[in-house]
């Protein structure tokens, strides 16, 4: 069966609840602490690999304690890492969440091993005709743009996460994606057009036309409660929001970007896989949490 193969950014999730966050000088007492395996790479794999299709990562962690429980969190999820390689100078990637009574939060991102996957690390790595790459702004620009490269000339498909929205792509990177997946801050930033959150889908559809290289490249517009929005060079295909009570919405993005790919691989057509991923990432808003909402097969199978 093809594979999806993650290329990916692991961090490890420090969640504390508070009153209020302190202020610059000041100590406050937490209320709860929740540590959980996170970052855009992992959760999309975790989505991809409860769809029941083989998923591979390619990443790195540090010698730490957090790398150990990230490869056991592998293991028991059933992702293959055997090139999730272990940095000698850097921990493991890392996010503090502070989330206040109000719900605001604020992050800090410490992305530490995730800046060191490079190309070689997918050395060994078989990828073949079939097989989906899949990838994100959270690793090296250069490393996708490498493995893309080398994808592409296996025969294997490639997909792109352009999240979050940074602007030092290699120019190769958007040549060689196949499907790039954007939410409407991004498809606005690489559009070079503010979109409002309640722009009209002819507007959505001719920013996402702007970013085609290629002919048979196709952009996907995530477009939150709305659904989403494929276009081609000749084609556009909407795919309406489910209706559902959300009450978390972190992570709805990672679930479609995961669910989608693992119904590619699988070999869906992109209206099928995308009516599945629409109402996989729907259900994981009804759940709090990013990769603890993501739903298995059996849950996206009966709510389609
Ligand atoms: P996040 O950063 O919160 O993970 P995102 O901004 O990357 O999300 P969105 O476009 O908000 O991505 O959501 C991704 C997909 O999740 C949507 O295309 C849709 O299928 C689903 N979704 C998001 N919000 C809702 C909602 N309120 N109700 C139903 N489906 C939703």
């Amino acid at each position: 069966m093809a594979q999806v193969i993650v290329i990916g950014s692991i961090n490890y999730d420090i969640l504390s609840t508070m009153q209020r966050a302190p202020r610059a000088g000041e100590t406050v007492n937490g209320e709860t602490v929740q540590l959980m395996p996170g970052g855009k790479g992992l959760n999309q794999a975790v989505a991809a690999v409860q769809q029941g299709v083989p998923v591979r990562f390619v990443g790195k962690v540090g010698r730490d304690l957090f790398g150990d429980r990230i490869l056991s969190f592998f293991a028991e999820k059933g992702i293959e890492a055997s090139h999730v390689g272990r940095s000698a100078d850097e921990a493991t990637g890392s996010a503090l969440i502070l989330v206040d009574a109000t719900a605001e939060n604020r992050i800090v991102v410490i992305p530490a091993a995730n800046k060191q996957i490079v190309p070689t690390d997918a050395d060994g790595l078989a990828i073949g005709p079939g097989d989906l790459l899949i990838s994100q702004f959270e690793v090296p620009r250069a490393t996708i743009a490498a493995l893309f490269a080398r994808a592409r000339a296996a025969g294997a498909r490639t997909l792109l996460n352009a999240a979050p929205a940074l602007d030092d792509a290699p120019d190769s990177l958007w040549s060689d994606t196949d499907i790039l997946v954007v939410n409407e801050t991004e498809l606005g930033h690489f559009a070079g057009t503010a979109l409002a959150g309640d722009a009209p889908v002819p507007e959505i559809a001719a920013a996402a036309r702007r970013l085609l290289r290629r002919p048979d490249q196709t952009v996907i517009a995530t477009l939150g409660v709305r659904g989403a929005l494929a276009v081609t060079a000749a084609a556009q295909t909407l795919v309406p929001g489910r209706k559902v009570v959300a009450v978390d919405t972190t992570g709805a993005g990672d679930c479609f970007v995961g669910s989608l790919s693992a119904r590619l691989a699988a070999g869906d057509d992109l209206p099928t896989a995308l009516r599945y991923a629409n109402v996989a990432a729907s259900i994981a808003c009804t759940r709090i949490g990013t990769g603890t909402a993501m739903p298995y097969a059996e849950e996206v199978k009966a709510a389609l």
